[in-house]
């Protein structure tokens, strides 16, 4: 499934930059990875979070728990300048038709971790 694969190459990615975190901070685990996700950002949030599962093993996020926050689509039109919810990146202005470029919702990034410090 194209689908399933993109969410898995964005987790592997996920772990890895938080890997390469919790190492240059000492870490023995990391317990805790929340990322950033937008509703326009292409990502299925249960597929995300079932992919991050299968990329922590056998690394420092063995078992972490991934919390997303997810980020609304909010566009503007590039015509009127009218704000509102969007959906779809490609979306028509419902006042005047115009373009909607999108201003919140395509978010995709770690916003924090949560690790073990070194022993001893
Ligand atoms: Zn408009």
């Amino acid at each position: 499934m194209m689908s399933a694969m993109h969410e898995m190459s964005i987790a592997i990615k996920i772990v890895e930059l938080a890997e390469a975190e919790a190492r240059a901070a000492g870490a023995r685990r990391i317990n805790r990875v929340e990322v950033e996700v937008g509703a326009l950002a292409g990502v299925l949030a249960d597929s995300l979070r079932f992919c991050f599962e299968a990329a922590c093993r056998a690394t420092l996020a063995e078992g972490a728990e991934l919390a997303i926050v997810e980020i609304a689509g909010l566009g503007q039109c590039a015509s009127c300048g009218e704000e509102g919810p969007l959906a779809e990146l490609l979306a028509l202005c419902p006042a005047c038709g115009g373009f909607m470029r999108p201003l919140k919702g395509r978010e995709l990034r770690l916003l924090s971790l949560n690790i073990d410090e070194r022993e001893g």
